[in-house]
Formats: structure tokens, C-alpha cells, sequence
């Protein structure tokens, strides 16, 4: 018998048909033994995620506003599924301890806890495995940085005691017993770490596509799904923007070597894109996927023989970390290094932090790019071929696209190029278009 964990997104659990979905999911196969939960999310377009009203309860405590009309809602969306499903998880004696708390001053992270919890609970009794609350098991310590050892640890020694059982995600605890979460989309992560501490064979995570896709669908019409993917790879097109799984979900499955498998809840039969530390180089596939963020600033600083100034590239941090902005790129050539950072962490303050760098650095010239896009195109497979950047570059020649900037890691695995953002979806559909429907065709 293998052992696989199955985590659920939002989607999944949002309401009682979709439990049902689920359920019969985690029947048809023995080996999902441990199940991780998201809260519940939207039903439809224009639906509140559980966990956005939660905040927004907290919120309305915190600014003496009236609560309970968003805190009924909640209710009602928890009592209508328990109805659903038929069973009794004395849901209102859990509703009046999460009043009281949240009337008296409780954290924005306990009270968000809570729409994880509380569909863990109902799902606990839905399919009879046992409930298994992470808090105390997920830890945290006092300075919120995520113990991984000890959790591994703890928690690998509880679900020993559990053939079965429901774990709620995104939560874990202070050393001091208080709810800490993992940033938003956390329950991937914990999905994560409870199926590293289960030593399982796979880690099943469950949503509303059939995996990663070459691109991102509201850009190119029908893009083609990701069979497999490196763990490597997934890094790279999740951090610059291609949002299935959380990114920090591959750090405790690459630690325990375990596969992670997205799959789709509306539709089981699809296979989904398969994530493991493989490199997998499939016949005539160049690239892997397409991924790209929009809104960034390039600040191109020039000087004649920088390379001899001591501590020039560090001065030029310094200053960014001086106005806590991080630097996303830093590609650099003989007498020239470029910043790229995202406008957000500018927030409007790009005149002084220029400034900053003329009285400190005495440059040559600084060029500066607004609005600039990134655009990652990934794939183990580049590395190994000849004449991937040129046919890159002619590509978005061709598309009338001008390349403000080319950053290849030393990976080689990825060329970012930075674009304007008003060629971003033009970019994305000649890269796609050279690389993914051509080789298409040409293997046919
Ligand atoms: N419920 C949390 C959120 O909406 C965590 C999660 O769904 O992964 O961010």
C-alpha cells in the first residue's frame, strides 16, 4: 500500500457539491490517507473567498465597526454545507467560541485560521477520518519564521497515531500556543510539509485546472498543457508569475524528494502536470513554458571603468535597501550594471532614490525604463540546444517587440527579457507561437 497526500484547494471545498466531488475522490483511491483543506473559496464570479470575510470580520472588530452581519454570512455558508453533506459537527458551540474570541481582540491570523478549521472539521466527518488540528504540530517560532525540522518532526510522530485524517492548512502555532498563518495560498505549503513528514510517495494537489499550462490562457488561445515539470522549472515560471501552487510549496517536497502531482477536481480524469526533481528533456520540446510579471523599473547605471571602483555594486544595493526595495534582476555588462525592481517597492519614490544614487555613486549616465515587463521563457532543455536566445530574439523582432533588456541565469534554464508593458501579451503570444506551435507542427 502507497501513501498519498491529497490537499484541496479553495474550489474544492467551496461548497457542498464540490465536497462531494471531493469526496469521492479520496475514496477511489486507499493510498489518500492524509487530506489537507483550504477554506472554503468562491462559488461563482463575484462570490467572497471564506478567508477574505474572515479578515473582513477582524478588520470591522478592530475599527469598532459592526461585525456580525459579515460573521452571519460565514455561518451561513458553514451551516448550509454541514446541511449538505448531513452530517453534525456542532457547528454552533464553534461559531459562539469564535465570537467570543474575535469580540475580544483575537489576531487577523487566528481568526483567518478559522475557515480552514471549521471545513476540516466538517470534512473529518464527512469521509470518517479523523480530524487532526494542525495547531501545535505546524510551528512557528516567536519571530514567525517556520520551524521545518521540528515540525517535520512533531508532526511525523502524530499522523503515525492516524491511519487516516483531515488536516486544515495555512496554520500553525507560536512557541507560546497563538495561531500563526502562512502567507495567502498557504495550504499548498502545508499540504507540503504534512506530506514530507508522511514520507508519501506523492503529494496530490487538488484544484480547478489540469495543471500548469505553456502559457498563460488569457494571452495565448488554448496553450498546451505541462505534462512534467522540474521542480527547478516550477521555481522559476512560479516566481515570475505563473500561479497554480504556491511557490514555496517545492521546498519541503524537494527536500524529501516527493513528487507533486496538480490535478484537476472537475476533472479527475485528467493526469495533470507531475512535478518531481527529474530534468525530463522530452523529444523536440525546447522550452518548457512561458511565464511574465508586468511593472517593473530598470534603472541602467553607467560609469567608465566601474569594474575598478571597489564596492560600486554594493553602494547601489545599499541604497535600495536604504528604501527597502529588493531587486528582482541585475544583469550588468563592462562599465554597466542595471536594477530591476518591481514599481510597487518604488511606490512613487523613484526621484529620490535616483537622486541618492547621483550624490553616492557619481555615474556616467542613468537610464531609466518605466513600465517594463519581464517575461521568463523556462526549460531544461535550452541549455543543450544551439540558437535558442537567436531564434528568442528574432521571434519578438518579427512581433515589432524591442528588447530593453536580456538576463540569462546561470542556470540556463531561463532568458528573461524585459519588454514595455504594452508589449507584454505580444511577447508572451511570438514566444509561444516560435517555440511551442511551431515545434508542434515540425514534430507532427
Ligand atoms: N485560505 C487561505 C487563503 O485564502 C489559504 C489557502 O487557501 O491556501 O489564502
Amino acid at each position: 500500500m502507497g501513501l498519498k497526500v491529497a490537499k484541496f484547494g479553495g474550489s474544492s471545498v467551496a461548497d457542498g457539491i464540490q465536497l462531494a466531488k471531493t469526496k469521492q475522490i479520496i475514496e477511489e483511491d486507499i493510498d489518500r490517507r492524509y487530506v489537507v483543506l483550504s477554506a472554503p473559496g468562491k462559488r461563482y464570479q463575484g462570490d467572497s473567498k471564506i478567508t477574505d470575510l474572515l479578515y473582513m470580520c477582524q478588520m470591522h472588530v478592530e475599527h469598532n465597526l459592526p461585525y456580525e452581519q459579515v460573521f452571519q454570512v460565514i455561518c451561513d455558508r458553514y451551516m448550509a454545507i454541514q446541511i449538505h453533506l448531513g452530517v453534525n459537527a456542532n457547528l454552533l458551540k464553534e461559531f459562539d467560541v469564535i465570537k467570543e474570541n474575535l469580540k475580544a481582540g483575537a489576531s487577523a491570523d487566528y481568526i483567518a485560521s478559522r475557515g480552514e478549521y471549521l471545513i476540516s472539521l466538517l470534512m473529518a466527518k464527512f469521509i470518517g477520518y479523523d480530524f487532526l488540528d494542525t495547531a501545535g504540530l505546524v510551528q512557528f517560532d516567536k519571530n514567525g519564521r517556520f520551524l521545518v525540522e521540528e515540525t517535520n518532526n512533531t508532526l511525523g510522530e502524530e499522523l503515525r497515531k492516524h491511519e487516516k485524517a483531515v488536516l486544515p492548512g495555512f496554520y500553525g502555532t507560536y512557541p507560546d500556543g497563538t495561531i500563526k498563518t502562512f502567507p495567502r495560498g498557504g495550504s499548498d505549503i502545508t499540504g507540503a510539509v504534512v506530506a514530507r513528514a508522511a514520507c508519501a510517495d506523492i503529494y496530490e494537489n487538488w484544484t480547478d485546472v489540469s495543471g500548469f499550462l505553456t502559457a498563460d490562457p488569457s494571452i495565448v488561445k488554448n496553450p498546451k498543457p505541462i505534462g512534467s515539470l522540474s521542480y527547478k522549472e516550477l521555481r522559476e515560471l512560479s516566481y515570475m508569475g505563473a500561479s497554480v501552487i504556491h511557490e514555496d510549496t517545492i521546498y519541503p517536497a524537494r527536500a524529501a524528494n516527493i513528487p507533486i502531482n496538480i490535478r484537476n477536481t472537475n476533472k479527475p480524469e485528467d493526469i495533470g502536470t507531475m512535478i518531481t526533481s527529474e530534468e525530463i528533456i522530452h523529444e523536440g520540446q525546447i522550452i518548457t513554458g512561458i511565464a511574465g510579471s508586468k511593472d517593473f523599473t530598470v534603472m541602467a547605471i553607467y560609469k567608465n571603468n566601474m569594474n575598478a571602483e571597489r564596492g560600486f555594486v554594493r553602494r547601489i544595493l545599499g541604497i535600495l535597501e536604504d528604501y527597502d526595495i529588493t531587486v528582482q534582476h541585475m544583469p550588468s555588462g563592462i562599465d554597466t550594471v542595471s536594477v530591476v525592481v518591481p514599481n510597487s517597492h518604488l511606490n512613487g519614490r523613484l526621484d529620490e532614490v535616483l537622486g541618492d544614487i547621483w550624490n553616492n555613486l557619481k555615474p556616467d549616465s542613468v537610464d531609466v525604463f518605466e513600465d517594463m515587463s519581464l517575461i521568463a521563457t523556462v526549460g531544461c532543455g535550452m541549455s543543450r540546444r544551439r540558437g535558442v536566445a537567436a531564434k528568442l530574439f528574432s521571434a519578438l523582432a518579427d512581433a515589432g517587440v524591442n528588447i530593453r533588456m536580456i538576463d540569462q541565469g546561470s542556470s540556463e534554464m531561463n532568458i528573461i527579457v524585459g519588454v514595455e508593458n504594452k508589449d507584454f501579451d505580444a511577447s508572451i503570444k511570438a514566444i509561444y507561437s516560435a517555440f511551442i506551435e511551431q515545434t508542434a507542427q515540425t514534430t507532427a
